[in-house]
């Protein structure tokens, strides 16, 4: 985006020309238009940022619509969890919810019409002999036997379509355009099927169905749309779209205008397989923290702004590409590390005794909440004889370039002091490190007279006495590879380890008295949420949102990619 409300890209230059030449009375007012039979994924955010951006920006409208006109598919549970998505997104549709099922009558009347000029027909063909009839790119298509049926016939019939006469699927209505058009979409598409399915709002009031292709050019001319915006596989479909609000004779036509897809890396984005993914419980949920559901992402911590800005930063093309996952990482970065407090957790602990400290004291140090953002303040955290470290911040037989704590070796302990490690004590049977023995410099702390004592390594830590246990769980990217997942075996590229749950993680005072939803930098290991769902009174799960590590940032300094901080 040039600036915050003015966004500078293919769509808004087609909306300053329309302005300037009136077209529309220069109104604006667009519409996302979900089907409800899934939950809305990150590709759906950048349609939303989109068609309610682009309307903000221009002083217009966006609407939101259901796309329901597939019974068998939908589902309230899912018209539901959109509403919750969109507006968590941040975004308003006012008093405009409107569902293509509240036009079924318009629609039915429009194709009373179509039949009436001789623009559509009942088609007798099964659907086999329609696919056969139809053609192929390079072979034009064959003329239904029905195409000529009167006007008088083809109402009769279709009136009794609607009155349940004939079974599913025994008849269609067609649209009347070229069975010889180069464009397939064209070749007298279906209009209405019959099918017997329970539709989530309008019951069994209905027995056809408006195809897609026809229901949506007319939902959107009698909402006032005047922007179209779609995704480029309805490319082909335009014409269609054009056919239908012409052949209807409505002035002020909504334009179609597509735009490149979101694809990321290491997901797929498709409520298809996202569907499979649930249903075969390969994820525990829609609202796994590891899905690019919007109910994931959430569940994971993300938030709204971070969203936002990735659909800002990938803006919007007329070409299909993939994006890289580590750009919507960099995204919640950069807004958490103005905006979480540091703390500090063990996830793996060890023990550490400072044999040089007294047995009774507790010192509570002073500890800054956020060298980013210092409104943020200080804390004070507990500084006793009988601290934890993480596992991994001690080696008995160190590898070179090993700067943490190891026999003999001294390091810093973040806020506090300097120690040494004396010894290490150990299990006879197994060899296992159970504890470290440290002495500490009592100088060495800021203020002190070796405050200034240069060492290597500074490591977080936790004192034992005061440290409240908790679990923590560790996400890796869903899919091993970077692919869009549309080949026969995505599965076969899950990732098995996207999930580690560590149980008796430490966490010093502040964090323990963390209410769910609350977000931290864990010192060292990243940004963690208290997980809404699980986590108990005393007992919180913290769902890891994203490690320190910047692979985009790094990416994007080397290579000078758009996007970079
Ligand atoms: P899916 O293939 O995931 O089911 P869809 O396009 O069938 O997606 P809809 O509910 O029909 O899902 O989509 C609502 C709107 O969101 C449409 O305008 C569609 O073009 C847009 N949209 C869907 N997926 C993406 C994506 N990956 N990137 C950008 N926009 C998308
Ligand atoms: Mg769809």
């Amino acid at each position: 985006m040039g600036d915050a409300t003015r966004p500078t890209n293919f769509i808004q230059n087609i909306i300053d020309e329309d302005r300037r030449t009136g077209k529309h009375g220069g109104r604006v007012h667009t519409r996302f238009p979900p089907e409800p039979n899934g939950y809305l994924h990150i590709g759906h955010a950048k349609s939303i940022c989109l068609n309610f951006g682009i309307a903000a920006a221009n002083g217009g409208l966006c609407n939101l619509r259901f796309d329901d006109t597939n019974p068998s598919k939908e589902d309230v549970e899912y018209v539901e969890s959109i509403q919750e998505d969109v507006r968590w997104l941040g975004f308003d549709w006012g008093d405009r919810l409107f569902y293509a099922s509240d036009y079924f009558e318009r629609l039915y009347e429009c194709a009373e019409e179509l039949i009436r000029k001789g623009k559509a027909y009942v088609c007798d063909l099964s659907p086999q002999e329609i696919r056969e009839y139809r053609g192929t790119l390079t072979r034009p298509g064959k003329d239904s036997p029905y195409r000529n049926r009167s006007v008088e016939e083809n109402l009769d019939l279709f009136r009794r379509m609607r009155a349940g006469e004939f079974p599913d699927g025994s008849r269609v209505l067609r649209a009347r355009i070229d069975m010889a058009s180069p464009n397939l979409n064209m070749r007298d598409p279906v209009l209405y099927r019959i099918l017997r399915a329970t539709h989530h709002r309008t019951g069994d009031a209905w027995c056809i169905y408006p195809m897609y292709d026809y229901a949506h050019p007319i939902s959107d001319a009698l909402e006032g749309i005047t922007h179209s915006i779609c995704t480029l596989e309805f490319e082909d479909h335009r014409p269609l779209y054009d056919w239908t609000l012409e052949n209807l004779d409505f002035e002020d036509r909504p334009q179609q205008i597509e735009f490149a897809r979101l694809e990321l890396t290491h997901t797929v984005m498709s409520k298809r397989l996202l569907r499979q993914l649930v249903e075969e419980k390969l994820v525990q949920g829609w609202d796994d923290p590891r899905m690019p559901t919007i109910s994931g992402l959430r569940r994971r911590g993300y938030t709204p702004e971070a969203i936002r800005d990735f659909c800002d930063r990938i803006g919007v093309a007329k070409a299909n590409s993939v994006v890289d996952i580590a750009l919507l990482e960099h995204c919640i970065r950069e807004d958490l590390n103005r905006r979480a407090p540091r703390v500090m957790a063990v996830l793996r602990p060890l023990r550490v005794v400072l044999e040089n400290y007294p047995p009774d004291r507790v010192e509570w140090l002073e500890a800054e909440n956020n060298p980013e953002n210092p409104a943020q303040g200080t804390r004070k955290v507990p500084f006793s004889r009988e601290l934890y470290i993480e596992r991994d911040d001690f080696a008995e037989n160190p590898p070179a370039k090993f700067f943490r704590l190891a026999p003999g070796r001294e390091v810093r302990l973040k806020h506090a002091y300097i120690i040494k490690c004396e010894r290490v004590v150990k299990d006879d049977a197994t060899g296992e490190v159970l504890a470290v023995h440290c002495t500490y410099d009592p100088e060495s702390r800021s203020g002190g007279a070796t405050a200034g004592r240069k060492v290597k390594g500074t490591l977080h830590w936790v004192s034992a006495g005061h440290a409240l246990p908790a679990t923590v769980r560790l996400y890796d990217h869903l899919f091993v590879e970077a692919a869009g997942g549309q080949e026969e075996d995505w599965l076969a590229r899950l990732n098995p380890r996207s999930l580690e749950e560590l149980k008796g993680c430490m966490l010093e005072p502040a964090a323990a008295a963390a209410q769910p939803g609350d977000r931290f930098q864990f010192l060292r290991q990243g940004y963690f949420f208290a997980d809404p769902v699980d986590s108990q009174p005393g007992a919180p799960v913290f769902n890891r949102i994203v490690a320190l590590r910047d692979s985009w940032a790094k990416v994007s300094k080397a290579e000078g990619a758009p996007g970079g901080a």
